[in-house]
């Protein structure tokens, strides 16, 4: 496309993070010029509160939805939950902009929308690496970088105080298996012609070797592979196309079977090869039904639940329910991911229980089994210099990573008084000679509940904190309606407060207690003297009862029924 000059914005250039600042996941970037918004990524975040039934959090659109009009377009800069697991819910919310992301991102994008009924409805427009996209305040051009997954961008953005450069998650890979490595050449050039702010991936900033090669897989698996004398199950993230690929290559070459066990690993071959990322492996694959077929010693099964998600295909592997697969001696189990901070405890019970088959683990922690995605700090430090920025801000990470990622910078010579180390919600005004936060959104983060997800407020979260650390009690009365006397009742039911044996006095006393509340209740009404709050009464004495005698205080419900 012709590029056309760039209208000048009347306000400076809003930079605004409301996710993936400060934590890893929820990514999501507002660039506002006066008259336009684009958007950079719509991710999820994973939840540390699923025992409270918060499935994952997502940032807050309010402020995108106020301002929707504007919304010119959404880049996604690659097709990972944490960058795309939002989508249906803004789109949801009523932000409806053109959603422009890479080939193989699509195809995520499609069958996730697919979940929530949005497929036909978004004006999704694919593009190809180097790329340009006019707006009249912005243009995009995309440029291919290394990461977990194939077809991740980054996004140079003309804008009309200067060049922004948002990398997506990166690394620098000179053996990716599917694609090339990143072309440096993209980057230095818009260096030479000067970036105004930097927005680089963080994730990795505390590690100090360079990232190792998604291809350095490949000789450690043939190895493994050569070796096995039973079934291997190979356990790994489902987006991640290029190891997939790697192992149906070392299959064909060793002539092995493949099997296929989980919906989104079956989903995501179904996609590589739909853009033939993975080709060519009618002869490779079986159906998990076949595996009997065969030599055990010849069959690959790749499978999900690489963080021990309990519903998955090799927690059921491990406690013997999978139909298809029972594990014995000899076997041989490769878990090929990153444990996710969060998640140890449960991996750490599936590995237990594969061993207790008889299974042979090898995991993480104890051997190379596993690349990260992430460009560490050679490659940070390269990225900086690359492109040297006049201003930096550090992005996708924790605190502590975005703080390691700044001390980077700063050795690479950019002065503190240029780096912002900024998190949710800050509001950063750039013009070419600041970049400075200005205000603060407020709360920036939606806890939501299933997948369909209806939005989970505070205060039900705080209720049901509540609700599990000291349990409810529930008392039951009925009052006339005319008299405002007690007819029933009182009844008193404890969920959660103690072991069954404990509870008959508990519930007697407490019946005591309410039933001395009502009599004074009454006898004020009887003598004419109005009537007191009596569930607010029951409330008060049954949490002062339980405290006394448990060191707690439940949650009290007094209900009155009137008839
Ligand atoms: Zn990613």
């Amino acid at each position: 496309m012709k590029s056309t000059a760039l209208k000048p914005s009347k306000t400076p250039l809003k930079v605004i993070p409301i996710g993936g600042l400060g934590e890893i996941g929820m990514n999501c970037m507002i660039l506002e010029a006066d008259e336009e918004i684009l958007v950079i990524d719509c991710g999820l975040l994973f939840s540390d509160l699923d025992h409270f039934g918060v499935e994952f959090i997502i940032p807050d659109f309010t402020y995108l939805r106020d301002r929707k009009d504007k919304i010119k377009g959404i880049f996604l800069t690659h097709g990972h939950e944490d960058h795309i697991g939002a989508l249906g819910f803004a789109l949801k919310s009523g932000i409806d902009a053109p959603i422009y992301c890479s080939t193989f991102t699509s195809l995520l994008v499609r069958e996730r929308l697919k979940e929530y009924d949005l497929n036909d409805k978004v004006d999704m427009r694919v593009f190809k690496m180097g790329d340009q996209i006019q707006f009249k305040q912005f243009k995009v051009t995309t440029a291919s970088v290394n990461h977990s997954i194939v077809d991740a961008a980054a996004l140079i953005i003309d804008t009309s105080v200067g060049k922004i450069i948002h990398t997506g998650d990166f690394k620098i890979d000179p053996v990716p298996f599917i694609g090339t490595e990143l072309d440096r050449n993209v980057f230095k050039k818009a260096g030479d012609e000067g970036v105004l702010l930097l927005l680089s991936d963080s994730t990795n900033a505390e590690q100090h070797e360079h990232s190792m090669s998604e291809g350095g897989i490949y000789p450690k698996f043939e190895q493994l592979l050569a070796a096995a004398e039973g079934l291997v199950v190979i356990s790994m993230f489902a987006s991640n196309v290029a190891r997939m690929s790697q192992i149906f290559t070392l299959a064909k070459k060793m002539k092995k079977k493949i099997a296929v066990c989980g919906r989104s690993m079956n989903q995501n071959i179904a996609l590589a090869q739909e853009i033939k990322y993975i080709h060519d492996v009618q002869d490779v694959l079986v159906n998990l039904d076949e595996l009997k077929n065969y030599p055990r010693n010849e069959l690959i099964v790749l499978s999900t639940g690489c963080q021990g998600e309990y519903r998955a295909a090799l927690a059921r592997m491990s406690i013997g329910e999978d139909k298809n697969i029972t594990l014995q001696q000899g076997d041989l189990v490769l878990m090929s991911s990153k444990m996710i901070p969060g998640n140890e405890r449960a991996i750490s019970k599936v590995i237990n229980e594969l061993f207790k088959r008889g299974a042979k683990v090898l995991y993480e922690s104890v051997h190379e089994l596993h690349v990260s995605g992430h460009a560490c700090q050679p490659e940070l430090k390269e990225m900086l210099k690359l492109v040297r920025p006049k201003f930096f801000i550090p992005i996708h990470g924790e605190y502590r990573h975005l703080v390691h990622h700044a001390d980077l910078a700063r050795e690479t010579g950019i002065t503190d008084d240029r780096i912002q180390i900024v998190t949710n919600g800050s509001v950063v005004e750039l013009t070419p000679d600041s970049c400075k936060v200005t205000d603060k959104l407020e709360e920036t983060r939606v806890l939501i509940e299933g997948r369909e997800g209806s939005e989970m407020t505070k205060l039900v979260l705080k209720d049901r904190r509540k609700l599990g650390e000291t349990g409810v009690v529930f008392t039951l009365m009925v009052r006339n309606k005319e008299s405002r006397l007690i007819i029933s009742g009182p009844e008193v039911i404890l969920k959660g407060i103690v072991n069954e044996a404990q509870e008959g006095w508990l519930i007697e006393e407490a019946k005591n207690i309410v039933k001395k509340i009502v009599e004074e209740y009454e006898s004020n009404i009887n003598r004419g003297e109005g009537e007191s709050d009596l569930q607010e009464d029951v409330r008060v004495e049954l949490r002062r009862f339980f405290n006394q005698n448990l060191g707690k205080k439940p949650v009290v419900v007094p209900i009155v029924l009137e008839m």
